[in-house]
């Protein structure tokens, strides 16, 4: 049988060979390195054979997906081995991989704590250092039950009770211990593959997620290639912990949650503040960008989500409200907005529009809800009530290009001025399902690549990953220690304008069904919020901090001046507030250094004297002094300046 490789060569090899074949028939090197295989497209263990004409790749322990083979690995083969011999009467439940690492669900009869994850380490290490190879059988089904009935894992039963499969119910094992776990696979073929690994903590977890089942304990541990890859990995964890925003908002006094409305915020005056600068700064945007302002009601008869298709798609994540209409026989009910699309539509369906009309951008601070399981809130970054700075764009088909154009330079100016120097593009394209003319894709996801291009923009392409109403870019961030948000999006829509009716006259007199496009900068005030705290751990830049200035006295015989000094900077519109109690200045200065305020202003009976003010940043030990007329005018211009970044 032909085998082609990744680089369009071809090998011949006799039916039947493994992936371990075909990579010692390249040579030893990639034999010692590989761990797995890809064979048309799906990823097989390197002893399965391979029966027909295939393309297949070689996965190597150094790639991506070797790391992610590892990960479960060690998981479901080495982490639970080692939790059975500790705790033989464990039962094994599911053992699946995450973002950077794994977890596994057991149900044991001792409590597990944080305290016993150095001992599991310890057996996790013996395991490894045995090197045993992983052996795969295929099973039927019966013999499956039958395998895991002797070991009493009446959760593995359950699973495999439940899969429609017949047989071929793979069984991996170790050397000759009598370990087995069921698992789609790969695994690596050895342990020796093993790279550096730590068990990170331990948490309740609900069978198959459902409350009303009973609670599991679950491990969660991380692993990398190298020492060094997972020394860095940790040091990024030390210190995304150190900037957490639910910590720092408490810290500087920023909002809070309570049980009465979960995932809901209540913004303290100086979040409120934050919220309230960074929605002006975005407000003069989109003015300057060619935006009106709308607004649309928060509580919608389900009539309109029934036709927009929300009331079928999306009603388990909508709040509902029943109310008894005057006069009617029966109950209204509608919704609070998950979305804002739908009244953008009623908006834009008022009067008629020609093509002289678009394109036409409605943007609105629009305040939605949506239902999230209570277990996926997280702070500000989940929550269930939000406000998106959100907007649509009614245009023609041939304007899609042009207004991509403007929508990405429009957002790469916004993350600049807001600390975010670089972003990643990602262009999603169509699904096998979906709505709309071949044609009209082929032009919009043309139009939307073009636009990248003539920008220069790189740009990464999710093949079928679009929505079923149209292609999108979605816009990723990187913070300041590295991570990842999706925050922007750029969705086209070739489906709701449509089902709404919204429509335009041509230059041909016809009507015309307008392409509708949903685009977001920040995404949501509340979840970008949270974003901005942390990647400027709390040091938000002056012109958005809560509390720009604090004037400290030494002394109280000074506070007629600290007086003066504050007036002068509350005229020119500084946040500023003066600290006069009868407390050591040292204390004054660690306090508002904690809260973050970013200019501590400090003043003795010296500076009273000479009309002089020294003046502490934070984040810096030192005071410098300036005299007050200077001092004054330059802060309030600095407060102002939303383009005055300082370097992290
Ligand atoms: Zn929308």
């Amino acid at each position: 049988m032909n085998i082609t490789l990744p680089d369009g060569s071809i090998r011949e090899l006799a039916q039947g060979s493994t992936g371990l074949d075909l990579a010692n028939d390249i040579g030893p090197g990639l034999a010692k390195a590989a761990v797995a295989v890809v064979v048309n497209g799906s990823q097989m263990d390197l002893c399965d054979p391979i029966e027909t004409d295939s393309e297949v790749s070689i996965i190597t322990i150094n790639s991506n997906d070797g790391l992610e083979i590892m990960r479960h690995t060690l998981t479901a083969q080495v982490l639970a081995r080692a939790i059975k011999n500790l705790y033989p009467t464990a039962k094994l439940a599911i053992g699946p991989t995450i973002e950077d690492g794994f977890y596994y669900d057991f149900a044991t009869e001792t409590a597990i704590s944080s305290d016993d994850l150095p001992k599991i380490e310890n057996e996790m290490r013996n395991i490894i250092a045995s090197g045993d190879l992983i052996n795969k059988s295929l099973n039927t089904k019966k013999d499956a039950i039958k395998a895991f009935k002797s070991k009493k894992e009446e959760y593995k039963i359950a699973i495999i009770n439940e899969s429609e499969q017949a047989d071929d119910f793979q069984i991996y094992q170790q050397g000759d211990s009598d370990f087995i776990d069921l698992c789609r696979g790969p695994h690596l073929p050895s342990l020796e593959h093993i790279g550096a690994f730590k068990l990170t903590k331990v948490a309740g977890a609900y069978w198959r997620g459902k409350s009303e089942n009973e609670m599991l304990t679950r491990i969660y541990g991380t692993a990398w290639n190298n020492d060094k890859d997972l020394a860095a990995y940790l040091n990024r964890m030390e210190e995304a912990e150190k900037r957490d925003h639910r910590k720092l908002g408490k810290e500087m006094d920023l909002f809070h949650f309570q049980d009465e409305a979960p995932g809901m915020v209540f913004w303290h005056p100086n979040g409120w503040t934050i919220y309230r600068e960074l929605q002006n700064f975005v407000r003069k945007r989109l003015v300057d960008n060619g935006y009106v302002e709308i607004n649309t009601p928060q509580v919608i008869d389900r009539k309109l989500w029934e036709a927009s298709g929300h009331w079928d798609k999306y009603r388990e994540n909508m709040f509902i409200t029943e109310i008894d209409e005057e006069h009617a026989n029966e109950k209204r009910i509608n919704a609070l907005k998950p979305m804002n699309c739908p009244g953008h539509v009623q908006i834009y369906n008022q009067g008629i529009k020609s093509y002289r009309d678009l394109p036409l951008k409605f943007a609105e601070f629009g305040s939605c809800h949506r239902y999230e399981p209570s277990g996926t809130m997280h702070g500000l970054m989940r929550v269930r009530a939000f406000t998106q700075d959100d907007g649509h764009i009614f245009c023609t088909e041939d304007q899609i290009e042009s207004e991509t154009g403007l929508f990405i330079k429009f957002l790469s100016s916004v993350y600049a001025d807001l600390g975010f120097k670089s972003f990643d593009i990602k262009l999603s394209t169509r699904p096998q399902m979906r709505v709309g003319s071949d044609e009209i894709w082929d032009k919009a996801e043309l139009a939307l690549e073009t636009a990248i291009k003539n920008l220069g923009y790189p740009y990464k392409i999710d093949e079928g990953d679009g929505a079923f109403y149209g292609p999108k870019l979605d816009f990723v961030l990187t913070d300041a220690i590295g991570r990842d948000w999706q925050c922007g999006t750029f969705q086209l829509d070739f489906n709701l304008a449509e089902r709404l009716d919204a429509e335009y006259v041509g230059e041909d007199g016809k009507k015309h069904i307008p392409v509708m496009i949903h685009r977001a900068i920040l995404g949501s005030f509340e979840r970008f919020i949270g974003i901005l705290i942390e990647n400027y751990a709390g040091k938000l830049p002056l012109w958005l901090a809560p509390r720009q200035v604090v004037i400290a006295s030494i002394t109280s015989d000074v506070n007629s001046y600290v007086n003066e000094v504050a007036s002068l900077l509350k005229e020119l519109n500084v946040r500023v507030e003066t600290d006069t109690r009868n407390e050591k200045i040292s204390y004054k200065v660690r306090e508002h250094s904690t809260s973050k305020v970013p200019v501590i202003m400090v003043i003795g009976k010296k500076e009273m004297e000479e009309r002089t003010i020294s003046i502490r940043r934070l984040g810096s030990n030192e005071n410098t002094s300036y005299s007050l007329n200077d001092i004054v005018e330059q802060i309030a211009q600095e407060s102002k300046d939303s383009s005055n970044i300082q370097e992290l």
